[in-house]
């Protein structure tokens, strides 16, 4: 499906069941800046619990900061954003759109791909059994030749970001036709620079003022913490600091929905290690963080590592975890060894030792990074996309009627439990009550009398609760109830005693934790 028509769907939903607005929304909103709703905000929360317990509380060397987003604008000198955080851009002259050159190029790239696995997935129908995929792979003359095309086209990407050479990926973009999605033509500006962090001032007067940035990052609150932290925590290498916070970009593309905001939260670890050790760590956490995207059930095959062509000027080593969204593989995450880049340059910076002393060594040295980092908004997209699912359900009368369900991982899910009286009379609402009252201090519960239950269990559906319970006048009489499953809609009579223990076993954390 194309990347519009997913995005158009998912706003959608998105706004008509409370979870993401946009921002400023009466004011005809604000460029890729949105809020979350009611529902969104549960989601995000649960998002970002199942993160933070998984990092701070399974690791007993990892703890947590909370940095302020404004920081000494010496930092971002010091971690090279002020000079190097900048996306190459060109305009289209007709469409007067703007696009980074750089993703321009990667679709004309990920189109040589498409075209390979339609080749193979054509051959695979037409030979059945006998089908020999490698072989095909390798021998299969438009295959081969599509592959040399992109292998081509990449490696000169490549070069042309490695040396920055703004003309050169112009001159990609031309000789490959690339043209603009909107006005259909290849009538293309000069590639230029464009530095991504917003500033303001600080400071009472305009002559005392001071330029300071909005950190486009959490991880350098981190770095100037560490010795803060590693001394009054009395943390021994290897260790991590973990952060969640706010980060802002004045990205260039802004017509992403929250894949791409200019607001938007990051989930950071920064993980010290001695120096020469900093691969087998990176390896450690590929796995670690692969194994915590899989534990949400979305399928294994919906993922993979995408190794960079082009290192930030700090890294050895670095990879994306990409997710197989409706409109492609994206990256939801980035792990990078950041060698000792950033703790080097505080330290020159600030003009003050940042080191640390390895009793087992006898020695003291720079430790080297490892670094997690995931935007909690890309993840919530990425979790909506992968359980929006439009249903076909057949009625008793042989007639189809729809649903849209959300099938979420029930502890990610905003609501755990509805509750609906079947009827609003004869004491079924206040036995609905006396249920909710006895739960929701462990569980999200909602209660739910309006329209038929047909209707209600829709509303439940859309937003993903994965458990609905109907009250009815047996309840009264026998204290069950009827449980309806969200996935299977499966409905089975239960005593009203038995509901606590289901719900904990089926949508606790503990239960996602216990898997990692
Ligand atoms: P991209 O190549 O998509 O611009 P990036 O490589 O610059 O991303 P990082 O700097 O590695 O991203 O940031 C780590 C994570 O933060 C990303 O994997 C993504 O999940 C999230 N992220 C980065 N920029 C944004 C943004 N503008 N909006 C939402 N999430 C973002």
């Amino acid at each position: 499906m194309q990347q519009e028509d997913v995005f158009k769907k998912l706003v959608a939903h998105c706004k008509e069941y409370g979870f993401v607005f946009p921002s400023s929304d009466i004011y005809d909103g604000l460029g890729a800046v949105y809020d979350y709703g009611q529902n969104g905000v549960e989601l995000k929360n649960n998002i970002k619990r199942y993160w933070w317990e998984s990092m701070v509380r399974l690791h007993e060397n990892i703890v947590g900061i909370d940095s302020a987003i404004f920081m000494h604008p010496t930092i971002w000198k010091a971690s090279g954003h002020v000079d190097a955080f900048n996306d190459p851009l060109i305009d289209n002259k007709d469409s007067k759109k703007r696009y980074r050159a750089d993703v321009l190029i990667e679709e004309q790239l990920a189109k040589y791909d498409d075209k390979i696995e339609k080749d193979v997935e054509k051959a695979k129908k037409r030979f059945g059994e006998k089908f020999d995929e490698a072989l095909f792979r390798e021998t299969n003359p438009q295959v081969v030749a599509n592959r040399e095309k992109r292998n081509v086209l990449h490696e000169r990407m490549s070069k042309a970001l490695n040396d920055n050479d703004l003309e050169e990926l112009r001159r990609i973009i031309i000789d490959y036709e690339i043209v603009d999605p909107v006005s259909g033509t290849c009538n293309w500006t000069d590639v230029r620079q464009f530095n991504l962090m917003f500033s303001t001032e600080m400071g009472s007067t305009a002559e005392g003022s001071n330029k300071i940035y909005l950190r486009p990052e959490t991880a350098q609150g981190i770095f100037v913490n560490f010795l803060n932290v590693q001394k009054t925590g009395r943390m021994k290498v290897p260790f991590g600091i973990a952060q969640i916070g706010k980060a802002f970009r004045n990205e260039i593309v802004a017509r992403q929905f929250i894949f791409r905001m200019r607001e938007f939260e990051q989930m950071e670890m920064q993980f010290f290690v001695r120096p020469g050790e900093e691969l087998g760590w990176f390896a450690h956490w590929k796995e670690f963080r692969m194994k915590w995207h899989k534990s949400l059930g979305f399928g294994e095959d919906n993922y993979r590592f995408h190794d960079h062509d082009k290192l930030a000027h700090y890294a050895n080593a670095a990879t994306d975890i990409e997710y197989r969204f409706p409109f492609g593989f994206k990256e939801v995450e980035g792990i990078h060894s950041r060698t000792d880049f950033d703790l080097s340059q505080h330290q020159k910076y600030a003009g003050k030792k940042i080191q640390y002393f390895d009793t087992e060594l006898n020695e003291s040295y720079v430790p080297y990074v490892i670094e997690t980092s995931i935007g909690v908004d890309r993840m919530f997209l990425q979790v909506v996309a992968a359980a929006y699912c439009e249903e076909e359900i057949k009625k008793d009368d042989n007639s189809v009627d729809k649903r849209v369900v959300l099938k979420l991982p029930p502890a990610l899910a905003p609501v755990k439990l509805a509750v609906m009286p079947l009827v609003k009379k004869d004491g079924l609402p206040e036995k609905a009550e006396e249920i909710i009252n006895r739960l929701k201090f462990d569980f999200n519960c909602q209660y739910d009398e309006k329209d038929s239950i047909g209707k209600r269990y829709r509303r439940q559906d859309a937003i993903g609760t994965p458990f609905c319970i109907t009250v009815d006048h047996q309840s009264i009489e026998d204290n069950s109830v009827t449980i309806r499953y969200r996935d299977t809609m499966q409905q089975e009579r239960l005593p009203i005693d038995e509901l606590a223990a289901i719900l904990k076993e089926k949508t606790d954390l503990s239960t996602l934790l216990k898997s990692l």
